[in-house]
């Protein structure tokens, strides 16, 4: 049995099978690059779901972590340390807003906007108690919790799950008619991804995100933008809705604010919207804690330069070039996406998005499939444009048969 075989078949005894992983055994990882156990070596196309958007192993956050681990990790929230108030302080100026809350993944930063909206709702907007309503959008993917798949529309996400927490009102993404007549005296949040990435990279009609800002300062409701795979970098700004304009009322963050060394969330917001919580009423063990905090510092000190936006935005019109030019033939239907960010339906008759990734993998490319067909490509941001070009080249070679 190789080294991978084994691996395989004791993850396959001995783990749930929620997931159903590429037959590769990654052992370590470097840039964009990854080795497996056999010492094969894979480019990342993935990047960890963008957590991954400064590469694997970054000199900078690995030594931020390293000296951080030195002095002290965590404390838990009972005490101040002294990474927190510079970690808030820093992220709400580069968001433009005035106050962080941090939690640890993004599911949990979802379900505190959920919770912030709704006390927002009965105690600033004058919401009937218990009567607060959330509007989200068809094809949302915004985490895993019972409350957050309670309004997913994807079956395998959401069957068997309930009772299904109340309160959400669902609407087709990037209808605007349909946005408006769903609002009541009521809505106390409009919560979507600027660009929807699990759905396959949907990337809404011009105009739909700014008409969400127009409508929800007109009926006081809050936009709670969920950032979490869109922001810090990958479409070629810091924010997705940077493309067209438009600042929320709310960001969540997650994924690579922890710089693919940690999980670190955070909901960024107004002092006014924020200012609903009192001590006790909400809170995480781990959430703010001193290497988080330290690792997120370094995080948003790259992002201040503008570089990896910079770099993202370039690498972007490359890759949408490349893409284009392989959209020309009949075995792409559709490419979508913005920056360093795209999603490729391909014709069933190459293949399943499946077996397209496994014969990519075979090519030394590693890329995940969603919804039955489509491909997507989200390599770290540090990717050199060589690499790139050859793994689109690899799959030119997948597509051509
Ligand atoms: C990944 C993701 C989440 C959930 O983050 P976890 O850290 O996996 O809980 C929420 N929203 C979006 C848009 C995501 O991509």
């Amino acid at each position: 049995m190789s080294l991978t075989e084994k691996a395989l078949a004791s993850a396959e005894a001995h783990s749930a099978h929620n997931y159903h992983p590429l037959p590769v055994v990654v052992a370590t990882a470097d840039g964009a690059w990854m080795t497996d156990v056999e010492g094969r070596r894979y480019l990342d196309l993935l990047a960890g779901y963008s957590a991954l958007n400064f590469g694997h192993g970054n000199r900078r956050l690995l030594d931020a972590a390293r000296a951080q681990l030195e002095r002290v990790t965590l404390t838990s929230r009972a005490f101040h340390h002294d990474r927190f108030a510079d970690f808030c302080a820093q992220l709400a100026e580069l968001c433009g807003m005035e106050a962080v809350l941090p939690m640890n993944t993004g599911a949990e930063a979802v379900e505190t906007a959920v919770k912030t909206a709704r006390k927002w709702g009965y105690r600033v907007k004058g919401v009937p108690d218990g009567m607060a309503e959330i509007i989200v959008a068809a094809g949302n993917f915004h985490g895993r919790t019972t409350t957050v798949v309670s309004f997913s529309t994807d079956p395998e996400a959401r069957a068997d799950y309930g009772p299904y927490t109340p309160g959400f009102r669902i609407v087709p993404y990037g209808d605007l008619t349909a946005l408006a007549g769903a609002m009541t005296g009521n809505t106390v949040a409009v919560l979507l991804e600027p660009i929807q990435g699990e759905a396959g990279v949907l990337v809404p009609p011009p105009g739909y995100l700014a008409g969400v800002r127009r409508l929800t300062r007109e009926r006081n409701v809050l936009f709670v933008a969920d950032e979490i795979q869109s922001g810090l970098g990958r479409t070629g700004r810091t924010f997705a809705l940077e493309h067209e304009g438009v600042v929320p009322d709310v960001y969540l963050l997650g994924k690579a604010l922890g710089g693919g060394v940690v999980p670190v969330s955070a909901v960024v917001s107004s002092a006014e919207v924020l200012g609903v919580f009192r001590p006790g009423e909400h809170g995480s063990t781990f959430g703010g804690n001193p290497l988080a905090c330290a690792v997120a510092l370094e995080v948003i000190a790259m992002l201040r330069t503008g570089e990896y936006q910079e770099r993202a935005a370039e690498l972007g019109d490359h890759l949408h070039r490349e893409l284009g030019l392989l959209a020309g033939g009949d075995a792409v239907t559709a490419v979508r996406g913005r920056g360093l960010w795209a999603g490729i339906d391909v014709a069933p008759r190459i293949g399943t998005g499946r077996e397209i990734s496994e014969r990519l993998m075979e090519r030394g490319v590693l890329v995940k499939d969603t919804h039955g067909s489509t491909i997507r490509i989200a390599p770290p941001l540090v990717i050199t444009e060589e690499d790139l070009d050859w793994g689109l080249d690899q799959l030119g070679a997948v597509l051509a048969g």
